[in-house]
């Protein structure tokens, strides 16, 4: 075997695990096809994870980054793309070629979810973003939409604000989802929120010009002129690989784990967003610690 454990998915769940494996005298392979650190590296700002008040979520990561790669033993920069049940363990192929691994811990985190709406693939980096941090600048005062009522829109919507944009916050209910502290700070801000609405439809000719929008209560439409357009509605769990080594799912598609991080495959293990608990920064590193443990539980008993 070519590792005790295979982490797949080097975000803060991946890498907590990697410095936690490691340190129980594992050889730990890791992961990851995009950046490290996952979704939370594309956070602007950062003010609940313990020890730092406030942080950029790149910054954070990089932290991150540094200190696992101290302990994991290789980190190979592809996607997973197939995992096998083989004698003793299991192997992993990536484009660059195959790796076999005693033991797995997903950490595959989420994607983020679509608008599905005319206009949103045509338009994507043409106006059409998924990631404030990445794209806002672009967007310094100009008119955006950022899309969505959770805490990722709230702090989309504020970092836009501050860029000097003006910033309009659709959200299809009445009331947001994100923690009250971000619907004070919009307010304060002079964040325009628009309740009950629902994009119909982006437009422009060669880049975004405005949104069609629909009203959740009397399904009248309205028009909004804006430059940029920031999609803030959620995530998905990435669970492709979860599910073709048979690892049970919740209904919308999350990894099943008990208290241990346990799934129900032996030497399967999540950690982190994959397994819908709580999605936060903190949550995820405390349970890649747990992974691990349980990992070296099972692997020396
Ligand atoms: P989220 O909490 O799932 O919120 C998604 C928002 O988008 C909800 O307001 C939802 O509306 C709306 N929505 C979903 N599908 C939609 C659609 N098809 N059309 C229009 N609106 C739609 O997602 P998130 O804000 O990305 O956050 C993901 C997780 O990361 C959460 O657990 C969140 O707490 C966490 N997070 C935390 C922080 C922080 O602690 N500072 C920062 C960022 C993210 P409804 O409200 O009507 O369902």
């Amino acid at each position: 075997m070519d590792a005790d454990v295979g982490i797949i998915g080097f975000g803060p769940a991946g890498m907590s695990a990697a410095i936690y494996a490691k340190r129980y005298g594992f050889r730990v392979l890791a992961f990851e096809h995009g950046v490290s650190g996952g979704n939370a590296a594309l956070s602007p700002l950062i003010e609940n994870y313990l020890g730092f008040p406030a942080i950029s979520g790149s910054e954070l990561a990089g932290k991150m980054e540094e200190h696992a790669m101290k302990y994991v033993d290789k980190l190979i920069n592809a996607r997973v793309e197939h995992v096998k049940k083989i004698d003793g363990g299991f192997e992993l192929t990536t484009h660059e070629g195959k790796n076999t691994v005693r033991s797995i811990i997903l950490a595959t985190g989420t994607k983020h979810r679509k608008l599905n709406v005319k206009g949103e693939t045509e338009f994507t980096g043409k106006g059409v973003s998924y990631c404030a941090t990445c794209d806002g600048f672009f967007f310094k005062n100009k008119r955006v939409a950022v899309i969505g009522g959770g805490n990722t829109a709230a702090v989309e919507a504020l970092y836009l604000r501050d860029l000097g944009a003006e910033v309009y916050l659709i959200h299809r209910r009445n009331a947001l989802r994100a923690e009250e502290v971000y619907y004070r700070r919009l307010l304060e801000k002079g964040v325009k929120i628009l309740w009950n609405s629902v994009v119909a439809e982006i437009y422009g000719t060669k880049k975004v010009e405005g949104l069609k929008i629909k009203s959740t209560t009397d399904g009248s439409i309205s028009d909004v002129k804006i430059d940029g357009v920031f999609v803030a509605i959620g995530d998905d769990p990435q669970n492709e690989i979860a599910n073709e080594i048979g690892v049970a799912l919740t209904e919308n598609g999350y990894v099943i784990v008990d208290a241990s991080c346990r799934t129900n495959v032996r030497f399967v293990y999540a950690a982190g967003d994959i397994t819908g608990v709580f999605n936060q920064i903190i949550v995820a590193a405390s349970q890649g610690a747990i992974a691990a443990r349980s990992a070296y539980e099972d692997m020396t008993r």
